[in-house]
């Protein structure tokens, strides 16, 4: 019998939710329970495809080809298995499916109504998710924050889960409990608001999982307990770490977490086996020496702030290999646009022991890009390109060394006299019609990975599998024409030819990937071309 455990947020929103289910997720792992997660986002988009980085953090995708949000990411890397679309639900999603099925008459002529019919679909859902794999926990994750008006439908299907089984349904908040300057001291009260807002849609929480910058002191767990209306036990202490996220589920360990879990389903604990996770983070302690990697980019400002999250698996991706290699990472963002307004800026890039260009749409910042990409080659400055990043290295490679003076991507340039990137064949009707959700080349696509390139010492195989996110794709016609200056096909899709990886030759490391390497490292399994690419930078 699968149980679910509904992750739910109070107070604020940005607090670790995701990072909380993830780490719940690995401590009932391991003791051996076969465990999964969900995520729900109230948004109206059917999927994250078509939002903005700024907006709403990285775009992952799946495997199976979904554009979902990054908590899948998180999901991962910690869980250290494979998502499917299955695992991931919108509003829009959950509305377009009940839509469609009335369109077919599938309610059989009844009147189809916001509940019970949308609470309904959520709740299927998630049992196809437990039938999958036959799993003892299923975790979802419901994105914002108790209060919201749009996530009250699904505050609704797990409170009717609840009522259709209450031995198999938990309900988890994760809250956060600020301790305010000018008081100096942890207050309770946001939380105890958001239980009563919990409860006026019908959910008695049993867990809360207490975020703040401290750790809970007796007298405030004793306090949420009275005024929650909660075990102290159940009352879990979550204070900021100084060190990494991969920490937390030991955290969440200390706190007996997942006893207190296993209790409430009336299940024996189980002895946790965290050797591996505890070695892992041992390691992360251990990189005491440290190489600068430069990410340049563009999805960074929102007014004053900084967002880390547009590319928190490129990033996730780094540390994992840095850790490997028992180095910590200073990563840092550079401004895309700051190449094409100073040439100066580059010989700074020599500061850097490793350069990423990572995914990207459309003009701004790529001829910031391309001098970077340029800058790297000349100076042997590692360099991985990544999707965008790779057909930059290649637009730079046939204007500076093949003599294409005006070699673009039709993506920018429909007119070039060089489409050395072009897009698609099959991609021109989805862009003619305007049909942009769900439609890129998406998902996993098999590579041929070529004997001798870098990329093969790095994969140490021939034949890999990597996820894919585009519309545009390396004009095969070029091919000869670069070679000729020292650019290697190093990888290709064994069906349509498709340039999946290039390299360039006599550098320490200059890769460049169709796919997105990043979304697949783990924390357990670093992905070989960020291992090898952080070797390279570590020289
Ligand atoms: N804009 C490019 C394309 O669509 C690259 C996409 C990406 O970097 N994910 O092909």
């Amino acid at each position: 019998m699968t149980k679910y455990i509904f992750v739910m947020g109070g107070v604020m929103s940005g607090v670790g939710k995701g990072v909380a289910v993830s780490s719940l997720g690995v401590i009932l792992q391991s003791r051996g329970f076969n465990v999964t997660a969900v995520k729900i986002d109230p948004y109206i988009n059917v999927d994250a495809g078509t939002m903005n980085p700024v907006e709403h953090g990285e775009v992952f995708v799946t495997k199976d080809g979904v554009e979902c949000d990054q908590d899948i990411g998180n999901y991962e890397r910690f869980l250290h298995k494979d998502l499917s679309q299955l695992n991931y639900m919108t509003t829009g999603s959950v509305y377009l499916s009940v839509i469609q099925r009335e369109r077919n008459l599938g309610y059989n002529g009844k009147s189809v109504e916001v509940v019970p019919h949308i609470p309904l679909e959520v709740i299927g859902r998630l049992k196809k998710v437990a039938r999958q794999d036959n799993y003892d926990f299923v975790l979802v994750e419901i994105g914002g924050t108790v209060g919201e008006y749009q996530n009250m439908l699904f505050l609704e299907a797990a409170r009717m889960m609840h009522l259709q089984d209450p031995k198999s349904v938990l309900f988890v908040l994760v809250s956060y409990v600020p301790i305010p300057k000018m008081v100096g001291e942890m207050k309770t009260k946001p939380t105890q608001y958001a239980v009563r807002t919990l409860n006026s849609a019908g959910i008695q929480p049993d867990i809360i999982i207490a975020r703040s910058e401290a750790p809970l002191d007796k007298p405030r767990k004793e306090k949420i307990a009275t005024f929650c209306n909660i075990q102290q036990d159940a009352i879990i202490s979550a204070p900021d770490i100084a060190g990494s996220i991969y920490e937390i589920p030991l955290n969440f360990e200390k706190e007996h977490l997942a006893k207190t879990i296993l209790n409430f389903f009336g299940l024996n604990n189980r002895t946790a086996d965290l050797r591996e996770w505890e070695k892992l983070v041992a390691k992360i302690h251990n990189g005491h020496k440290e190489i600068n990697i430069g990410i340049v980019g563009k999805y960074f400002e929102t007014g004053k702030f900084i967002l880390a999250d547009s590319y928190i698996s490129v990033i996730e991706a780094i540390r994992h290999a840095a850790w490997y290699h028992n180095l910590k990472a200073n990563i840092e963002w550079l401004n895309a646009e700051e190449y094409e307004k100073d040439s100066n800026a580059l010989t700074f890039l020599k500061q850097y022991n490793g350069i990423i260009v990572p995914g990207g749409f459309g003009a701004r910042g790529i001829e910031g890009k391309i001098a970077v990409a340029r800058y790297c080659r000349e100076n042997n400055i590692p360099y991985l390109g990544l999707c965008y990043g790779m057909q930059i290295a290649v637009i730079e490679i046939a204007r500076n060394l093949c003599g294409l003076k005006d070699a673009n991507t039709t993506e920018i340039n429909a007119e070039t006299q060089h489409p050395v990137v072009d897009v698609m064949e099959s991609q021109k009707e989805n862009l003619r019609l305007r049909q942009y959700g769900g439609s890129m080349r998406l998902g996993s696509y098999e590579c041929e990975v070529q004997k001798g390139s870098i990329s093969f010492q790095a994969y140490k195989q021939s034949t890999v599998h990597e996820r894919h996110r585009h519309r545009y794709e390396i004009n095969n016609e070029y091919i000869p024409q670069l070679q000729e200056q020292g650019c290697v096909v190093a990888g290709v899709n064994p069906k349509t030819e498709l340039v999946e990886i290039i390299e360039v030759k006599d550098h320490p490391f200059f890769v460049g990937t169709q796919f997105h390497p990043e979304l697949q490292s783990r924390f357990k399994q670093p992905h070989p071309l960020f291992l090898e690419f952080i070797k390279a930078a570590k020289k």
